[in-house]
């Protein structure tokens, strides 16, 4: 028998872990775009990568977060208060600007959260 359709294993909810349970695609109807997950999985994968998105915490936030802490001064100072950053890395975060289409440089972990507040009101 030719011309049966491959198939299609579902990419889970974060791209195989965890893997999906049910492992196999609903062939999409004819016109439509297969999908790679299945409905549930998607639903997941979709509400995971939207969160890191909007948080603004994806990879890339994180490499450039470790490389600033990699090489500051205690001394260098928070954009946010002006006061000294301090030796302790794990009270400081990397700041966004306020359309969050980029980075303003490590501020106190205080600070950022106080401004959030102010964000959510
Ligand atoms: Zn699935
Ligand atoms: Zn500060």
């Amino acid at each position: 028998m030719a011309g049966l359709m491959p198939v299609r294993i579902c990419n889970g909810p974060a791209n195989g872990t965890p893997p999906c349970p049910t492992r196999t695609l609903v062939p999409a109807r004819p016109g439509s775009k297969q999908a790679s997950r299945c409905p549930p999985c998607q639903a997941q994968w979709q509400t995971s990568r939207g969160t890191t998105l909007q948080r603004g915490y994806g990879p890339e936030h994180r490499w450039l977060r470790a490389q600033l802490l990699a090489t500051y001064q205690p001394t260098d100072l928070c954009w946010r208060c002006g006061q000294p950053l301090g030796p302790d890395p794990s009270v400081l975060d990397l700041g966004h600007t306020d359309d969050r289409l980029g980075y303003m440089g490590l501020e106190h972990a205080a600070c950022n959260r106080a401004q959030r507040r102010l964000f959510v009101g």
